[in-house]
């Protein structure tokens, strides 16, 4: 067995140890003398393991008893429809604009009302964050929307925007548990678990009660209304349960590992690594402004795109794959997430070093 150091945006790489773990329990989980993949989600053994990987995210994000945590499918890319359905009361929403999947939000949500561009990086190729201290929010917007952390350009806010009393909605696919959080700043903070907590086809809402309301926009259907799985505890019918697991190991090892505080602290230290060596390399920049800066996604370039194309190919010749860049983007992007070690960016970071010796 060989494995390589995984630096995709997303699927991403987990903890080894959690695959090991799921590998063991693969054909007998926990003498049920079944796989997870196997089991009625309404017995008394998955209803154990769906209760502890909830109660075990509500104590590592501190989550207050007035928000309720949702197991979801339909992707991250399903809450752009799912939160104007829910939330749109008076049709009108404030969305701040700061890459992709900021603007999809911002574009879906136009079909069900107002949606306003209050802010957007979109000028500088969404290379930074706009200054949201005094924004022009409508008194009657429903909500402010963000992207925190934008996979794809690798920014993030360093300050939640100044939401003037609205309820803040964010989109935290690609930082959820890379660093603490005050929940309770937030009306929702949802995220595809893909990128940084587990495999694709569970997506994490964690929602304020008061939020949660039979007043839907019409035609809204039963499987897109967040009463629906609150109701239900996220078992109205059945959930992507094999993947819900696998996210209740990612929290135990997070736990393990010493909680949110230790993992800021290691992604910080990860990311120091690549920055500093980006700073001062003459081949290879950074694409973002510094105080934006993702601990998450690091985007770089050579300016010359032959030159990016070869240091692709060779790097994944020598086992640091996934680093081509985002499509829309072009160059090299590194995803290091929490299952990243340091290890992984350190020898990333001394291959670069070599490439910019030989070229
Ligand atoms: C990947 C990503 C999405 C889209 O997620 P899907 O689960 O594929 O719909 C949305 N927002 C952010 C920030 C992402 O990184």
């Amino acid at each position: 067995m060989s494995r390589v150091y995984n630096f995709s945006a997303g699927p991403a790489v987990l903890p080894e140890e959690v695959l090991r773990e799921t590998a063991e329990e693969m054909l007998d989980y926990k003498g049920s003398g079944m796989s997870v993949m196997e089991m009625s989600h309404r017995s008394k053994v998955y209803d154990n393991i769906i209760k502890t990987a909830e109660s075990d995210l509500r104590e590592l994000m501190n989550i207050p008893d007035n928000y309720k945590v949702l197991f979801l499918q339909g992707g991250a890319s399903q809450q752009f429809a799912m939160i104007p359905m829910n939330l749109m009361k008076n049709k009108k929403a404030a969305y701040i604009v700061t890459g992709q999947w900021a603007k999809k939000a911002y574009q879906e949500a136009q079909l069900f009302g107002e949606a306003v561009k209050v802010a957007s990086s979109e000028d500088e190729t969404f290379s930074y964050i706009p200054d949201c201290s005094d924004l022009d929010i409508p008194e009657d917007a429903d909500y402010v929307y963000i992207c925190e952390n934008n996979t794809i350009y690798g920014t993030k806010y360093k300050e939640l925007p100044n939401t003037k009393g609205h309820t803040l909605v964010a989109d935290v696919s690609s930082c959820f548990l890379s660093e603490p959080v005050d929940v309770t700043k937030y009306g929702i903070i949802y995220g595809g678990v893909q990128k940084n907590i587990g495999p694709a086809g569970v997506v994490i809402v964690i929602i304020r009660e008061d939020l949660i309301t039979e007043d839907t926009l019409p035609g809204t259907p039963t499987m897109l209304k967040y009463k629906t799985h609150a109701d239900a505890e996220s078992l109205y019918n059945t959930p992507p349960a094999y993947g819900i697991y696998v996210c209740g190991k990612v929290f135990q090892w997070i736990k393990k590992m010493g909680g949110l505080e230790v993992m800021k602290q290691r992604n910080e230290e990860k990311a120091k690594i690549l920055y500093d060596f980006l700073d001062q390399s003459k081949l290879f920049q950074g694409t973002v402004k510094k105080e934006d800066r993702s601990l998450m996604n690091v985007p770089f370039v050579t300016g010359d795109k032959e030159l990016d194309a070869k240091f692709v190919k060779e790097a994944e010749a020598a086992g640091f794959v996934n680093l081509k860049g985002h499509r829309s983007v072009g160059g090299m992007r590194a995803s290091i997430y929490n299952a990243m070690p340091k290890e992984g960016v350190e020898k990333l970071v001394a291959f670069m070093k070599k490439f910019e010796e030989e070229n």
